[in-house]
């Protein structure tokens, strides 16, 4: 029986009338509605020849025992973020589930190398701003005790959240077994930005996801009254914070793929009648290139000392978190770049700019790729998150492919 993209389609909508309301999906981790859409997905896996269980961080499992130990990792995500999209990490699981039916069929139940998809906990982070959660605990990344005090918004602490889920978070790190055998790792995923729809184009390889530095830049002037403070005698934080804000599209703009970003800016006092003392802000930079975001971060450190300096203030940067680039694996881009060729015609290859649970799976050294499916208007956490079904379809076609070839090379390379 070959792969029934049609289905995967079906499926998503099946799980978009369970777990969402008129505001969007509500898949979000360690919640009711969660634990909903991974019974739903239980009942599915059911259905075929495989072992079904969930790890010490709550990753779930299910494993297609195959004629070699070596094992093949595809991977999604059924949690959401609050009023989310239909698509964002569903896609993904439902296209895995797909081809693990495929497999399961054509290889009478024993295909040549284990196949085995995981559902992670936790992607987005939305509840308690961790992402990564669960794929972090499988990497062997995952810090305990800079998560254990983290609490939602209505101060229910991440330990007891997760508790309720039958997860103990002292227990996190033996999630890292079921690295064991594992030989490649495959993620499709939608895009979530515009670039695809703007080539036309329905499917990418995904070379790797950028690194971040993000940083709070605080600039320090002189409060002092609107009305009795000349032009000339006034020390105006927001004025260095402002130049600041221009100039870092300039920074980025040199690259073809860097992006820079000051997302949030806070004055002090914050008032219409005080000349701004304090300035707080935030920045935003990511490439693909470690070269190129040493080099973004150094000039917006020499811009900020500048602008600050002309507007007689100073400046103190603080490191709010980074991660660096993350490459994937070059003979799993030329297969997956095979495969989109083989479904569409023709293949493009491209960074992305969101971090992916297959980032922590590449860090944990296993041989890995992405592919991205073209996102209509480029909007993803949002209700109106979406992606043409015929798009869909080709991209469990692409996942699928890819799957066959990566086996093979499994099977011949390592
Ligand atoms: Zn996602």
């Amino acid at each position: 029986m070959p792969v029934n993209p049609k289905r995967t389609v079906a499926e998503l909508k099946e799980l978009r009338a369970l777990t969402s309301d008129e505001h969007g999906a509500q898949r979000v981790a360690w919640t009711d509605t969660w634990l909903r859409a991974r019974e739903w997905y239980a009942k599915k896996l059911a259905e075929l020849p495989v072992e079904h269980h969930y790890d010490a961080a709550g990753n779930n499992w299910a494993t297609l025992q195959g004629a070699s130990e070596k094992c093949l990792l595809l991977g999604g995500h059924l949690d959401s973020v609050p009023n989310g999209g239909w698509l964002d990490g569903a896609l993904n699981v439902l296209a895995g589930l797909e081809v693990l039916r495929r497999f399961a069929s054509e290889f009478n139940g024993r295909p040549p190398v284990t196949i085995r998809l995981v559902d992670w906990a936790d992607e987005e982070g939305a509840r308690f701003g961790r992402s990564l959660l669960g794929s972090s605990a499988f990497a062997g990344t995952h810090t305990i005790s800079a998560d254990r005090a983290r609490t939602d918004r209505d101060g229910i602490k991440l330990e007891d959240a997760l508790r309720r889920c039958g997860v103990e978070i002292d227990r996190f790190l033996e999630a890292g077994r079921e690295r064991k055998n594992a030989a490649a790792y495959l993620e499709l995923h939608i895009e979530q930005g515009p670039v695809l729809e703007h080539l036309g184009l329905p499917l990418a390889v995904v070379l790797g996801t950028k690194g971040v530095e993000r940083h709070i830049i605080t600039f320090h002037g002189q409060e002092a009254h609107s009305g009795s403070t000349p032009m000339s005698a006034r020390r105006d934080a927001l004025a260095a914070a402002a130049k600041l804000a221009l100039e870092i599209r300039y920074i980025a703009g040199k690259h073809p793929d860097a992006v820079c970003t000051m997302g949030s800016l806070k004055t002090f006092p914050g008032i219409v009648t005080a000349v701004v003392g304090r300035c707080e802000a935030t920045l935003d930079q990511r490439d693909l290139d470690p070269h190129v975001l040493a080099q973004m971060y150094r000039e917006a450190q020499s811009a900020s000392r500048s602008f600050a300096e002309e507007e007689k203030c100073t400046v103190e940067w603080s490191r709010l978190w980074n991660i660096e680039p993350i490459a994937f694996h070059p003979e799993l881009l030329d297969l997956c770049d095979q495969a989109i060729q083989e479904v569409s015609g023709t293949s493009h290859r491209m960074p992305s700019g969101p971090l992916h649970d297959a980032a922590e799976v590449s860090r944990a050294g296993i041989p890995t790729v992405m592919l991205f499916v073209q996102s209509l208007r480029g909007i993803s956490h949002n209700k109106i998150e979406d992606t043409r079904e015929d798009h869909l379809e080709l991209s469990v076609f692409a996942l699928d492919r890819l799957a066959s070839k990566t086996v093979d090379w499994i099977l011949h390379h390592v």
